[in-house]
């Protein structure tokens, strides 16, 4: 009546096993005339309770662990962009690291942040906004490799992990990516455009959240240097006393 999925189950299996008992009984009592199968009603109606009721309980671990796995899935997924969420981060973009320092590979990071999205969300209402982040989250999902990781890092801003990626590989995506979201036509709204940090280097020169921080410097030269562009920062050796990038 509730619609529990499992009631399919128990309550087939209890009518057979109470069914059973009663065809049983009644053979018994001279109710029903005897026969070697009404007086075996019990067992039969029994067994065939036993055997749903293993059925449900199989059911039942399915759908517990689709629910686990689905909730699993939610916590580390932005609903709006459907891209991960900035707590996928720890949990899908350390292991790649860790992975790619085996092999010392480059790898790159690249933040991206809408300019001006504020105007848009003023101008044309949140919805609009929501449809820009929609529409930039698909165009970063289609221009990626598969061993790539977006995140929806904050707001309006967007972090993607570049494994096995070099500065020329990845200033090359953040580039397109650049020209393609300037061309995103939503609503009339005209130019959309985002400015990009990007960093490289590989594992035995610089840590992950290093590599971040140097993507989020990359990212504000960006909007220093009048937004709608592209900022490669790349790692240079230290020299005595400091590290330098540039
Ligand atoms: P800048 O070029 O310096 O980045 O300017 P900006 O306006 O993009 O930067 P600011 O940080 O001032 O504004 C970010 C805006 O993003 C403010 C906030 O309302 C909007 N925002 C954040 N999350 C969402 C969202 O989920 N949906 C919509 N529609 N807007 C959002
Ligand atoms: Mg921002
Ligand atoms: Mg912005």
């Amino acid at each position: 009546k509730n619609k529990d999925p499992l009631a399919k189950f128990f309550i087939p299996a209890v009518i057979m096993g109470a069914g059973g008992a009663t065809i049983s009984s009644f053979a018994t009592w001279g109710i029903i005339p005897y026969s070697h199968w009404a007086f075996r009603g019990i067992e039969v109606g029994m067994l065939l309770e036993m055997s749903l009721l293993s059925i449900s309980l199989g059911f039942n671990f399915k759908l517990t662990q689709e629910a686990r796995i689905s909730a699993e899935s939610n916590a580390l997924h932005d609903p709006l962009t459907n891209l991960y969420n900035r707590r996928a981060f720890s949990q899908l973009v350390h292991p790649s690291w860790e992975l790619g320092k085996r092999n010392n590979n480059p790898m790159s990071i690249m933040l991206m942040d809408l300019d001006w999205f504020k105007r848009i969300n003023d101008q044309f209402g949140h919805a609009v906004g929501d449809k820009v982040l929609e529409g930039v989250a698909k165009e970063i999902k289609s221009r990626i490799r598969d061993s790539d990781i977006p995140l929806r890092w904050g707001g309006e801003e967007f972090l993607i992990f570049l494994p096995n990626t070099n500065s020329v590989q990845a200033k090359q995506l953040a580039e397109d990516l650049r020209a393609k979201i300037e061309n995103i036509k939503i609503d009339n709204i005209g130019n959309v455009t985002m400015s990009i940090g990007v960093v490289s280097a590989t594992p035995d020169q610089i840590d992950l959240e290093q590599l971040v921080n140097l993507a989020d410097e990359a990212l504000y030269s960006a909007k220093e240097q009048g937004r709608n562009t592209v900022i490669v920062m790349t790692y240079s050796k230290p020299t005595a006393n400091e590290r330098r990038y540039s």
